[in-house]
């Protein structure tokens, strides 16, 4: 009979230092984009001044961004992709 020796890991999760959030905004009752943007205050003012042409006043905010892995023990910096 075999024996299998499990072993835990800590991981955590956190923000790449190197790529910053990406801000983008969609109008909801037209196709219009705002520039994607690493400000999104930028982005918000862009869907003011959409909201001022076409009283448009619905949009669509996302913020993305990378994230890796680390385990317990590891330098905490990213791998290759
Ligand atoms: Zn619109």
């Amino acid at each position: 009979m075999s024996r299998v020796v499990l072993r835990s890991l800590v991981h955590r999760i956190t923000a790449h230092p190197d790529v910053p959030l990406a801000y983008t905004a969609s109008c909801e009752s037209c196709s219009w984009k705002a520039e994607p943007s690493a400000d999104g205050e930028a982005v918000d003012v862009e869907c003011m001044a959409h909201s001022g042409r076409s009283n448009h006043r619905q949009f669509t905010r996302t913020v993305t961004g990378r994230a890796f892995v680390v385990r317990e023990g590891e330098d905490p910096k990213p791998p290759a992709p």
